[in-house]
């Protein structure tokens, strides 16, 4: 017979977050890049101040528990507010991808029902193209003070943020809930079809964070002053909004200038000291502070992920600046951060390269996640670290289904992600390529992601892209793109010599695109789909 525990059952609830940093760090630091420029400082006691405010003022509106307030916002601290008081009120928080299409930002706003939608001025003019679509919104509000909101062309109902939030009590009791309770939805950046939301739980966010915070993830503590540049529109910006005030750790959020000098220069200012995002933007960091001879004054770990990070991009962050990158991988589906790399004293015996090598695979599934590789009938391949096949998860913070959505994408009780992987018998898994992106040729696969790691190596270039292209005889041919560094004029000779020392033969692509730049779509991944559009039979 099994015996119950006798421990107190405290539900894991996102307002608990707030309330402790208030508590345990109220004078700790949370600064934010206005989205008119100035920086804006306070404290987590003043987030809990104001986020009790916002619940007020949502309830005045007249939303409840189940209502969703839908965001289309910079990371920035009004958006962290809703984050808190949408969430801890028994409210959905639907943070909106901004760089969606029109018609669909219509369409996940009244999906979801939103009854309210928080927006940056920057996206004043999405507001206005979408508003008259969406019947169920009563408020639009802008995410500024009085001076700076903006009226909306055609749209009645625009609120201002301090407006709204001022003329209400700063104490607020913060409901108890299921922890199963939805939180936070977003939804899939939806290529094909409508997107499909994936709605976390209170839970799932909790569990999540707390994880984030260890040593081998991305290691928030008080001592940290931690920047997400990973937006807070797309996957709860990996958690780390929830992490850095369950750790305690300094919060500095960048608003709407992700450029390279404006990070740096926010980095060096707010002595920053970990950081996350996807690999384009570090590729425009790391490109402005070589031009301009600069260093990274405190900065000592970055967590990247979101596609995959290049050997050369980890070398350089490692050799010369002296930071850590941790290479992890998620998905939409799977909260935030699902598996992450972290050297251990072994490995940091290695040569230089064979370490960059290591991290460059996506690491390990934290605790609270099991991974798997399948082949095309479902059986488990063995961990070898070249058997590939479709990464399966599942676990604590991985979708179960898709909101309001009919048949479960599970298979056994696993979420088929979509990837092919190769796991190590270590544990490391390996991404080797989206299952739609992955060339095959002549009955084999060539993996693009492995193509454009070697490509990045090449010190001319700046990114590199391969895609699959139709091919007569045989199936698909690589086809490569890249930009090149500025000022380097590399030819096609020399790039496809350079890896056909480094790849299988029958790897090396067919024919080089030089281009200016690549289509990157609103999560940092380059667009693949609307390159194969394009280049669709050239070789046929
Ligand atoms: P999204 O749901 O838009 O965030 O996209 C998730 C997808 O991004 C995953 O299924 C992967 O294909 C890709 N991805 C995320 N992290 C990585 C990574 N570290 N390396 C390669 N691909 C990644």
């Amino acid at each position: 017979m099994f015996q119950p525990g006798q421990m107190m059952d405290r539900p894991l609830l996102i307002s608990g977050i707030i309330e402790h940093a208030a508590a345990q760090f109220g004078s700790v630091d949370v600064v934010s890049r206005e989205t008119h420029g100035p920086l804006f400082r306070y404290t987590y006691a003043d987030c809990a101040v104001r986020s009790r405010q916002l619940a007020n003022a949502l309830k005045a509106l007249g939303l409840g528990p189940g209502s969703a307030v839908g965001s289309i916002a910079w990371n920035n601290h009004r958006h962290l507010e809703a984050y808190f008081a949408v969430s801890g009120s028994g409210m959905v928080m639907h943070t909106c991808n901004p760089r969606l299409q029109a018609q669909q930002l219509v369409y996940i706003i009244n999906h979801a029902d939103d009854e309210v939608v928080l927006f940056d001025t920057t996206f004043a003019p999405l507001v206005k193209g979408i508003a008259a679509h969406c019947p169920k919104v009563k408020a639009w509000v802008c995410l500024s003070d009085g001076d700076n909101t903006v009226a909306v062309d055609g749209v009645a109902n625009v609120l201002c943020y301090e407006d709204l939030i001022a003329a209400h009590d700063d104490r607020f009791d913060w409901p108890d809930f299921d922890e199963r309770t939805g939180a936070a939805l977003c939804y899939t950046s939806g290529t094909t079809g409508h997107p499909k939301g994936v709605l976390y739980s209170h839970r799932a966010i909790v569990l999540n964070a707390l994880s984030g915070c260890l040593p081998g993830v991305m290691s928030l503590s008080p001592k940290d002053t931690v920047l997400p540049v990973v937006p807070m529109f797309h996957i709860n910006a990996w958690c780390i909004p929830y992490g850095a005030p369950i750790a305690g750790a300094r919060l500095v959020l960048p608003g709407p200038r992700l450029d390279g000098a404006s990070l740096h220069e926010l980095m060096e200012a707010e002595r920053v000291t970990v950081t996350a995002g996807v690999p384009i933007i570090w590729l425009g960091l790391l490109q402005h502070v070589e031009q301009h001879g600069l260093r990274f004054s405190t900065m000592r770990r970055t967590t990247v992920g979101g596609s995959a990070m290049p050997a050369a991009l980890i070398a350089k962050f490692a050799e010369k600046y002296g930071v850590e990158v941790r290479h992890g991988w998620g998905m939409t589906e799977t909260t935030a951060v699902a598996t992450i790399g972290c050297l251990t004293p072994e490995n940091e015996l290695l040569p230089p390269a064979e370490q960059h090598a290591i991290v460059a695979r996506q690491g390990k599934s934290l605790f609270g996640v099991e991974i798997k590789v399948v082949d095309e009938n479902g059986a488990t391949l063995p961990r070898d670290g070249t058997s590939q096949g479709e990464l399966l998860v599942r676990g604590q913070w991985i979708a179960s289904g898709y909101y309001k959505g009919e048949a479960s994408p599970l298979v056994d009780g696993w979420f088929p992600t979509g990837d092919i992987a190769t796991i190590e018998p270590g544990g490391i898994m390996q991404i080797r390529d989206r299952t739609k992106d992955v060339i095959k040729t002549g009955g084999e696969w060539i993996s693009s992601i492995d193509l454009e790691n070697a490509a990045m190596g090449h010190p001319d270039v700046a990114m590199a892209a391969v895609i699959g292209v139709k091919h007569p005889k045989w199936e698909e041919r690589p086809l490569l793109f890249i930009v090149r560094r500025p000022g380097q004029s590399l030819g096609k000779d020399e790039i496809l010599a350079f890896l056909s020392e480094r790849v299988a033969k029958w790897w090396v692509p067919d024919d080089v695109v030089f281009v200016e730049s690549l289509p990157v779509g609103g999560t940092g991944k380059v667009q693949k789909a609307e390159l194969r559009k394009q280049y669709d039979g050239v070789f046929s």
